[in-house]
């Protein structure tokens, strides 16, 4: 399982919407703490169109705080977890 990442989404707050465009933004956080900006298209379905890091919490992925674009490789299951989460609004 080289490819699987835990990331136990916590929280997700709206931070930017545009419903008409059908365009949302999001800031997940995870149960480390760390956080991330997550870009939403709904059309009708949810999908994640990009997962930005806020760069002044660490990487969840290398820890790091400097740009990285580690996140990229995990919209699969980061989409996965909000889903199951319920986090997502109706
Ligand atoms: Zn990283």
């Amino acid at each position: 399982m080289i490819n699987m990442h835990q990331f136990y989404v916590t929280d997700l707050q709206k931070s930017d919407t545009n419903e008409k465009q059908g365009l949302y933004q999001f800031v997940a956080t995870f149960a480390d703490k760390t956080k991330c900006r997550i870009f939403y298209e709904k059309r009708p379905d949810w999908k994640i169109s990009n997962v930005t890091r806020l760069l002044h919490v660490p990487c969840p992925i290398c820890r790091r705080d400097y740009f990285c674009n580690c996140l990229d490789r995990f919209t699969d299951e980061i989409h996965q977890e909000i889903q199951d989460s319920g986090l997502l609004p109706e």
